[in-house]
Formats: structure tokens, C-alpha cells, sequence
């Protein structure tokens, strides 16, 4: 059997932990497969880099998810649902596409109980699908946002949106940071009284960020707050993926102590 190429696509990609996440999966499923990672500039040519470079798998990162929708032949009900792929698989020159990034939420999202009302803190591409796929398992989802440009299309799909000057603090089970405040900065994803209001009434408090401690999740410990960052979404949004990838030849319950092994190395 010839080994099989697969990789993260996006720009960048240097900081990304998806080849250890799969190519752990792989040595320890035994599977021939190797996973690289491909910074690619223009979204538009994703498809012909696929081809051309045989790729049977790939995860699409920042800024591409878009293109990744559109360079697909077919897609799976959900992805077709929200507009955004992070998981293409090649079959016969045909590239079927996937989100896994909003399951791997929702799954991440289970070991808090009780949850009902729900408040994302931004409104961009990650919040789309996870807003979607929340309120579908029947979670009320609420999202308050910096600028009202990208909440349009949240109002239309009927979700309860606002701006941080026009919003009216009330009690939420769960504040989930869906911005990229705090990722290379030291900022909050909306303005400090707003949090001192809400945090306090809420029973924990979500950060989709990963690898450090944010100052949204600092404060939210301040108030001894149970947190969560983004480290098991990216686990279970990776294992999904993988079963895209082997067609569901190994199980979510045997690919997971072997991705989970990235984060302890
Ligand atoms: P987008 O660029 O699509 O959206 C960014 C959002 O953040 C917008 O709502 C924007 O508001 C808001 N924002 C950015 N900076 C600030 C700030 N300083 N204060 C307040 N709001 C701000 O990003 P994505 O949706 O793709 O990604 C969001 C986060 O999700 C990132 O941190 C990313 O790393 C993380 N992520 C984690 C994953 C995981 O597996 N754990 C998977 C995918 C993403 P505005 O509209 O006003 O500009």
C-alpha cells in the first residue's frame, strides 16, 4: 500500500499542531500516512493544489475556510448547512468536503452541564458553524460582537444579536470568547464592565483559544469560574477529521488516545 499524503492548509500554518495531532493518529493506528503542512496565498487556487500535489486529506486553516466551501464537488448536509469546510477528502479526483470544527465544539461543550443559554463573545467565521450547530442541540445562542457589520448575517438566521453599546447584560449559563482578543495580544474580547456583569451570573465561561492562558479566561478564574480553553475542540475537530480521512475504518474511541498524546508532548 502506497502512503498516503495529507496536510494543513492555510496561511499561516507554521504555528499549527494538526501534523503532530494526525501523524501520532497514524503511527499509532498503523496506518501509512504522512501529514505536512502547505501555506498557500491565493484561497482560489486550493483545488488545483490538491490535484496537483495527489493530497488524499486536508484540514483548511485561516483565512481559507471559504474557499475550501466553494473548491468542493460535494458536501456533506452540515457543511452545505453553514458555508465554511475545514476537512476536504479526495475520492476518485472528486473533493468532498466537511466541517469539523463545530461538532468538535459541541462535543468539547459536553462535560459542562445544565447549559441552556449560551453568549458568544464575536461573530466570525469559527462563531457561523458553532453558533449553528449549538442551536440545533438546542442551546439558546445569543451573540454580542464589536461591530454590527458581522452580525447581519446572524440576524437573518434569527439568532438575538447586539453590539457591545446597544446590549442589555441579563444571565447567560455560558460565555464562550469566539474572538481573537487575547491570541497575540493581552486584550479582553469586550469592554470590562460588561464582563463584571455578566461573569458572575454564569456558571463557566469558554475561551475557543488555545495554548495560553487568556486575559477573558484570567478574569473569568478571578470570579472562581470553572474554564475551558480551545484545546479540545482543536482534539475533537482533529479526530473527526481523521475519520473523514481513514473512511471511518478506526473508530472516534481509537483515534483518540493517540491525538490526545500531542498535547502532553
Ligand atoms: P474571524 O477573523 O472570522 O473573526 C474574528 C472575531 O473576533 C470577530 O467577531 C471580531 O470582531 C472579533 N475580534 C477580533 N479582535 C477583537 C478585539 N480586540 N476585541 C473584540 N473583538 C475582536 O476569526 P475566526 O472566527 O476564524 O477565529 C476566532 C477565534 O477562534 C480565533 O482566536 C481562532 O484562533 C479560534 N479558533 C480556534 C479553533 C480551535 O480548534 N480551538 C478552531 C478555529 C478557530 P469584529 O467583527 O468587530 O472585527
Amino acid at each position: 500500500m502506497t502512503q498516503e499524503l495529507f496536510a494543513i492548509v492555510g496561511n499561516p500554518v507554521s504555528h499549527s499542531k494538526s501534523p503532530l495531532m494526525h501523524n501520532l493518529a497514524f503511527g499509532g493506528l498503523g496506518m501509512r500516512g504522512c501529514y505536512t503542512r502547505y501555506r498557500l496565498e491565493d484561497g482560489s487556487t486550493l483545488k488545483e493544489r490538491i490535484i496537483q500535489l495527489n493530497l488524499k486529506g486536508i484540514n483548511i486553516t485561516v483565512p481559507h475556510k471559504r474557499s475550501a466551501y466553494e473548491a468542493c464537488d460535494q458536501l456533506d448536509p452540515f457543511a452545505q448547512k453553514v458555508g465554511v469546510v475545514n476537512t476536504i477528502v479526495q475520492r476518485e479526483g472528486k473533493l468532498h468536503g466537511y466541517n469539523t470544527d463545530a461538532p468538535g465544539f459541541l462535543k468539547a461543550l459536553s462535560r459542562f452541564d445544565g447549559i441552556k443559554k449560551v453568549l458568544f463573545l464575536g461573530a466570525g467565521g469559527t462563531a457561523q458553524s458553532t453558533a449553528i450547530i449549538l442551536r440545533d442541540a438546542g442551546y439558546e445562542v445569543t451573540l454580542l460582537n464589536r461591530s454590527s457589520g458581522r452580525l447581519k448575517p446572524f440576524e437573518e438566521m434569527g439568532f438575538v444579536c447586539s453590539t457591545f453599546e446597544a446590549f442589555t447584560p441579563t444571565a447567560y449559563d455560558l460565555i464562550i470568547n469566539m474572538t481573537s482578543a487575547g491570541l497575540e495580544d493581552e486584550l479582553l474580547p469586550c469592554p470590562q464592565p460588561l464582563l463584571d456583569l455578566l461573569i458572575p451570573q454564569s456558571r463557566a465561561c469558554v475561551d475557543v483559544i488555545y495554548g495560553k492562558e487568556t486575559p477573558f479566561l484570567r478574569l473569568a478564574k478571578s470570579y472562581n469560574k470553572p474554564t475551558q480553553d480551545g484545546s479540545d475542540m482543536l482534539l475533537y475537530q482533529g479526530i473527526i477529521a481523521f475519520e473523514h480521512f481513514c473512511d471511518y475504518r478506526y473508530s472516534f474511541e481509537e483515534i483518540e488516545p493517540h491525538m490526545r498524546r500531542a498535547f502532553s508532548l
